[in-house]
């Protein structure tokens, strides 16, 4: 679609990040004019496309924040910036505290105060904790093991008492295990530091690390490694864009969903893959189990399915195995 027929423009906070320049990525394949925020802090400015307006700061900077939301036009925003390593969310709970639950009230209030109408919530499935029963559905009671967790969830929690006193509807959507990048290769995932099970291994294939620990053959799974949902991540984008329009169009209604694909893929599984897709045999170190790893996380996605047009396009391992590869392979050229 033309950009001249959207009604407004898109505000991405954190978009300059892994999952958020990759819904920049969408918005713009859509049509969507948009505008990002990001304070740079583990984002690339290069990750955004020139036609996009690039806004360096904080989400917390209310006045900074309420600026652009009038000098952009913003009709919309879609809320990624935040911080998002669960370990280190157990030793420091208060910069997750103050990066998720404090910045996001933050910048609610100021989405409220400009009177923008819709908010895309970037939560994920950490806000369930230990699953009774697998696949998760979005009624599962949610008991984050974690800070990380809880800072999502208490987002979540503001956002539903806040669409109910305020003209404004949301939509925050539950990531299970987001891999791969651009299937055109313009992003990917770039932070340093990977502690992601696909990124990891694609780092192994490249020669930027020697081995991959398995952390754990002793859980309650098939061939006792911790089994995944893995959905790719220009999947997870697209799913954005489908519940913008969705929030658009149903301004009363405000959803939580799972995002995933309701399959399930073990460390061993996922490996695997790995060697096929780089036909190399990557060296597998087994290791202790690490602390608050559930045996199984898979999504029930029925509820997505049933409410967006969003069907995945590329729910297939090797494609999302071989997409990070790819893009691994282009980062290792950039900073050679
Ligand atoms: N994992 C692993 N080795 C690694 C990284 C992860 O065995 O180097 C396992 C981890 O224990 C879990 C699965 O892979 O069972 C996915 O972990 P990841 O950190 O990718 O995502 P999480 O599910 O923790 O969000």
């Amino acid at each position: 679609m033309p950009i001249e027929s959207k009604p407004f423009t898109v505000l991405v906070t954190g978009g300059a990040g892994y999952i958020g320049s990759h819904a920049v990525l969408s918005l713009r394949d859509a049509g969507w004019p948009v505008a990002v925020i990001d304070n740079l802090t583990t984002g690339f400015s290069w990750a955004i496309p020139d036609d996009v307006a690039l806004i360096e700061g904080d989400v917390s900077d209310m006045a900074l924040v309420g600026r652009t939301l009038a000098e952009h036009n913003i009709g919309a925003v879609m809320h990624f910036a935040g911080s998002i390593v669960v370990p280190e969310s157990v030793v420091d709970p208060l910069k997750y505290y103050r990066n998720n639950t404090a910045a996001s009230r933050a910048l609610i209030e100021a989405v409220v105060q400009a009177g923008v109408k819709h908010f895309i919530f970037s939560s994920t499935a950490a806000t369930y904790g230990i699953p009774e029963e697998v696949p998760l559905r979005e009624t599962a009671p949610t008991r984050p093991i974690n800070p990380y967790g809880m800072s999502k969830l208490m987002t979540e929690y503001m956002l539903r008492d806040v669409v109910a006193a305020h003209p404004l509807n949301f939509c925050a959507l539950r990531y299970f295990n987001v891999a791969g990048a651009d299937p055109q290769g313009r992003s990917g995932q770039s932070t340093a530091g990977a502690t992601h099970l696909i990124k990891i291994a694609v780092e192994a294939a490249t020669g930027k690390r020697g081995h991959v620990g398995v952390f754990g053959t002793d859980y309650d799974t098939p061939d006792g490694t911790g089994v995944r949902d893995y959905i790719h991540v220009s999947d997870l984008a697209d799913a954005h864009v489908h519940a913008l329009e969705y929030l658009i169009a149903n301004p009363a209604e405000s959803l939580i969903m799972n995002c995933g694909y309701g399959q399930g893929y073990s460390v061993l599984e996922v490996l695997d893959a790995v060697d096929r897709v780089t036909n190399m045999t990557i060296e597998r170190r087994i290791e202790p189990r690490r602390a608050g790893d559930p045996d199984l996380l898979v999504a029930d996605n029925s509820k997505i399915l049933a409410t967006l047009p969003w069907r995945p396009k590329r729910n297939d391992l090797p494609q999302i195995i071989g997409d990070a590869l790819a893009w691994e392979r282009i980062l290792a050229e950039r900073q050679r």
